[in-house]
């Protein structure tokens, strides 16, 4: 017998449910650590858990470490692909990063050569998302950063007038030990892929991931996207529809490393991860889901925000499927 839909289950969402989720989160956090590549990330404490949905309507239901700043990270690709998609179009965009997962690491070089494909796999590993950034529109690294962050401050629901923080030290932190990214800037720039000075794309992308955000803003990223672009509550457009989807569509296949297939299985519904400890995720028409844990699995995803978001999933039937 098929079974009956039920009605979205929204009404069981309660602060006290997340905060069982934010405590099996905490003890499962204890299995990882935090990311030390890039030395200012590693002081960022470790039991911290939050978690935050952003319903359609726009009312916030948050517990643990919702409010707690933290940086972007990977977590801007899910920002920056939207911003340029709708700057300077599709076509473009696509003629230099494909749209093809890759079963790697997020910072794998690996492909770069040795695929017959001369260009990222897609815009959600580094490879992809520096070719992205060094898309944006202006010259220099700030210039290209000011537009994405202007744009953010909309997505992530932030007071008028208010821009996101950049986290000075973690910026400089990473640009001072980013010899992995820096290769990949070179040689995507000698496939002809890196748009004007490699240096200034760089540096565009160092300051996306170093974007200071609470896991309530990433949930508001979250319902935006969901609401395939719309803000939540106003139902203003603050990126076009295709871009929302075009991005979601990444977002699932891509958004977890060479752990999106096990989270898609898991969760069902898009996301994007990121080495700072956040994760954003979507479910379609419904919520946008912000979680904050920055103790980190093998392959550099959140432990807590990966089981908080499979839970809330099963428990509000979100998978997509
Ligand atoms: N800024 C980080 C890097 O480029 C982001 C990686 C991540 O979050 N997975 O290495």
């Amino acid at each position: 017998m098929i079974p009956s839909t039920d009605k979205p289950r929204e009404s069981r969402l309660d602060p006290a449910a997340l905060a069982d989720l934010v405590a099996k989160g905490k003890e499962a956090s204890l299995a990882g650590k935090t990311a030390d590549y890039i030395p200012a990330l590693s002081r960022a404490r470790s039991e911290a858990v939050g978690v935050s949905v952003c319903l359609a309507d726009g009312s916030i239901i948050e517990a643990g470490d919702s409010r707690s700043p933290f940086t972007l990270q990977s977590v801007s690709k899910a920002l920056a692909l939207p911003y340029v998609l709708d700057t300077i179009g599709e076509d473009r965009v696509f003629a230099r990063v494909g749209k093809e997962p890759t079963g790697d690491p997020f910072n794998s070089i690996i492909r770069l050569e040795a695929s017959a494909f001369k260009k990222p796999f897609n815009p959600m590993i580094n490879a992809g998302a520096i070719a992205i950034s060094s898309l944006m529109p202006g010259r220099t690294g700030k210039e290209k950063a000011e537009g994405l962050y202007g744009f953010a401050s909309r997505v992530l629901g932030l007071e008028a007038g208010k821009t996101a923080a950049m986290d000075k030290e973690v910026f400089a932190s990473e640009a001072a030990t980013a010899n992995r990214n820096r290769f990949i800037a070179w040689f995507l720039k000698d496939l002809g892929i890196m748009e004007g000075e490699v240096e200034e794309g760089l540096d565009a992308y160092f300051r996306q991931c170093a974007m200071c955000v609470t896991a309530v803003d990433l949930s508001r990223l979250g319902s935006c996207l969901a609401l395939d672009g719309l803000e939540p509550r106003s139902g203003r457009e603050l990126m076009s529809r295709r871009a929302a989807r075009v991005t979601k569509a990444l977002m699932l296949s891509c958004g977890l490393y060479d752990g999106s297939g096990e989270f898609c299985v898991d969760a069902g519904i898009p996301a994007k991860s990121g080495v700072g400890g956040g994760i954003v995720a979507a479910a379609r028409g419904r919520l946008g889901i912000g979680t904050y844990g920055p103790s980190l699995d093998l392959r550099g995803n959140s432990i807590a925000g990966s089981i908080v978001i499979c839970a809330l999933s099963e428990a509000l039937d979100l998978f997509e499927l």
